[in-house]
């Protein structure tokens, strides 16, 4: 199995599934592609060979199996695929969103392990059900592939009792597994590892603050290489600003929003997770790009859903710098954290006395690899573009076998 090695990486969701496939000799991407609106009317699959054009296929797509059937032709088709034969596929990577106190690593999938993966369905019940799924779907369609499962969750339990039990009665952790989990781990293992490949420095001596701003933001505080908090909790709601989710809030909002707007207490998790975040603030979107826009033409609600999301993320470095007793390493992730120059500069605006600098010049740009800290920096401040689908590629490599 050493030569030839190919291993797609699956990540479903209820309604979409997104693949990638890895030439593990060289980790290059073979070809990618999207399956969207799967069990619902419209579906279609969009297949890119890596150096050619897209081709989507428009097809009814009743469910899960049919996704990966689809994938699995798409990958072997004549004119736009990448293998000749399915026994050419060496294993199969998922993302699989929760694995709560059961997995502390990412895991060869069994029967035990699916059992487990049941288990913590009622902690993440849109994700979790969809992910067995698509390691169902796969098991029928390739009886005998090894698979391996990478969790959101996993880089965080090395966290300390401290940082995750919160502040309600102890038995409901003991009964109802109420506690942070966190999530983005296998982002925020990803740069953070990265970052210390890149300054040629053991991990292990480092104090690291991995900023992961997307549609879903997270901050990590990563001591020595492990994650000793996290800014989303028991879900992803919490933490910072994001695209549509509030992020931390008065809990006490919830009763009084629920009266004030006669709603039910679904409803008012609806509206924190969909309608809130960037686009409740700005009443314009959710998109970060469209509300820096409308915030440069004088939009005064866009540049306070701006200011909102840069003073939490500061406020969170500041508390994990704390946290860690030091901060040596600041790293931006994800769509906003790699494009963003005015959010960077935002955040690290006044974190000078943490020893954080940054040179405009070099901070000015998008999408790279790079440190961008001013010379006399004591914190390397970076961006390292995030690649959560090659780190489950690799880890599937070390487990399949
Ligand atoms: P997800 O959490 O869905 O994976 P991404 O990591 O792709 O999301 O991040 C999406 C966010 O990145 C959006 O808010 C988008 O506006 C933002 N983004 C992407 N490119 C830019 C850019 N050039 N400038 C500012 N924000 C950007």
């Amino acid at each position: 199995m050493q030569f030839d090695m190919k291993i797609l990486v699956i990540n479903c969701g209820s309604s979409s599934l997104k693949y990638q496939l890895f030439d593990m000799d060289n980790e290059a991407v073979l070809a990618k592609g999207l399956v969207e609106r799967i069990g619902i009317d419209g579906s279609q699959i969009k297949h890119t060979k890596t150096g050619m054009d897209a081709v989507t296929h428009i097809t009814p797509i009743p469910d899960h199996k049919v996704a990966i059937k689809l994938v699995l032709d798409a990958l072997l088709d004549k004119n736009h695929g990448v293998l000749s034969s399915l026994s050419e596929l060496s294993a199969i990577g998922h993302r699989v969103v929760h694995g709560a106190e059961e997995f502390a690593t990412s895991v060869k999938i069994d029967a035990k392990v699916m059992d487990a993966l049941k288990r913590c369905i009622p902690l993440a019940p849109l994700h979790n059900p969809a992910n067995i799924m698509g390691i169902e779907a796969v098991t029928e369609a390739l009886p005998n592939i090894p698979q391996v499962g990478v969790f959101d969750t996993a880089f965080h339990q090395t966290m300390p009792r401290h940082a995750f039990i919160y502040g309600v009665p102890y038995e409901y952790y003991e009964k109802h597994k109420i506690r942070r989990y966190g999530f983005h781990g296998t982002s925020h293992y990803f740069v953070s590892h990265r970052a210390a490949e890149m300054l040629g420095q053991p991990i292990e001596k480092l104090k690291i603050v991995t900023c992961h701003l997307g549609n879903g933001s997270s901050i990590t505080a990563v001591d020595g290489g492990k994650s000793v908090d996290t800014s989303m909790g028991f879900t992803p709601l919490a933490g910072v600003l994001m695209g549509t989710r509030s992020g931390d809030v008065d809990p006490a909002l919830l009763p009084f929003i629920a009266k004030a707007e006669n709603m039910n207490l679904d409803q008012v998790d609806a509206l924190l997770n969909k309608k809130s975040g960037l686009l409740g603030i700005s009443g314009l979107s959710s998109d970060l790009r469209d509300v820096e826009s409308a915030a440069a033409k004088g939009d005064a609600r866009a540049k306070l859903a701006e200011d909102v999301l840069n003073y939490g993320v500061k406020k969170f470095i500041g508390a994990y710098a704390a946290a860690m007793g030091g901060i040596d390493v600041l790293v931006f992730t994800a769509g906003v954290g790699e494009n963003s120059a005015s959010t960077r500069a935002a955040v690290c605006d006044g974190l000078e006395f943490l020893g954080i600098k940054i040179d405009p010049v070099k901070n000015d740009m998008r999408g790279k690899e790079m440190e961008i800290s001013a010379a006399g920096s004591r914190v390397h401040v970076m961006v390292i573009p995030t690649n959560e689908e090659l780190m489950i590629a690799r880890d599937t490599k070390r487990l399949a076998f």
